[in-house]
């Protein structure tokens, strides 16, 4: 599980200093937010220029104590404008995905993106908004504690293992992320648009439940 010495190391911080003028105290440490500043916090967020053109700040959806923590890419046009991760179309095939191996939304489900604020047009995440928003998802992974990860498609993947390997190469394995078992499989707008690698999402969904019975 996520130690607090591990998020500090991860986010390159020690404690908060205040400057003795009691000047602004640097970002607060992930571990120093519950739900409600941590909700506060995405609501407010100005640390890229996502926000700019944002509607909202999407920071999740689920259960708070959910075994199973699914982390996508950022929100689109539909979450942007209601507020709530996967509503759209892909969102529809994630739930079927969910439901295929037994599980629903919301119950022992908790579902984030990687980026809490939409990109125009729907464009790649930059990385110097991932970096950004890295501690908001450090932050829900603390607090969650989920027993599994399952990263759709290759921003959440590739930015949470730290790797530039395609999700072709990082699926069909059981990967660790501080500590939290971590299964990749592609995302669902991809398969949307990519339908044969449906079957193989269903293997990297047996795969997740087969590590989550063993655990
Ligand atoms: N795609 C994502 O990665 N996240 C969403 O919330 C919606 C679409």
């Amino acid at each position: 599980m996520l130690s607090r010495d591990d998020v500090f190391n991860e986010l390159g911080i020690g404690p908060v200093w205040r400057l003795r003028d009691g000047g602004a105290p640097a970002v607060p440490p992930v571990s120093a937010y519950d739900w409600d500043t941590l909700a506060e916090a995405v609501a407010h967020c100005t640390a890229c220029k996502l926000h700019t053109t944002r509607t909202q700040g999407v920071l999740g959806v689920g259960d708070r104590n959910a075994d199973w923590l699914i982390i996508g890419e950022a929100p689109g046009a539909d979450e942007d404008a209601q507020g709530e991760p996967f509503v759209g179309q892909a969102g529809k095939l994630l739930d079927a995905m969910l439901a295929a191996i037994d599980l629903q939304r919301g119950n022992n489900v908790y579902i984030a993106n990687l980026l809490k604020s939409r990109p125009p047009g729907n464009r790649n995440p930059e990385p110097d908004e991932v970096a950004a928003c890295r501690p908001y998802l450090l932050a829900q992974i603390e607090l969650i504690q989920p027993k599994l990860i399952l990263a759709l498609g290759r921003f959440a993947a590739q930015s949470l293992l730290d790797t530039d390997e395609a999700v072709g190469r990082l699926r069909g394995r059981v990967h660790q992320f501080h500590n939290v078992p971590l299964v990749v499989t592609y995302h669902p707008a991809y398969l949307l648009r990519n339908l044969p690698d449906k079957a193989r999402a269903w293997e990297d969904l047996c795969l997740a439940r087969r590590t989550m019975a063993n655990l």
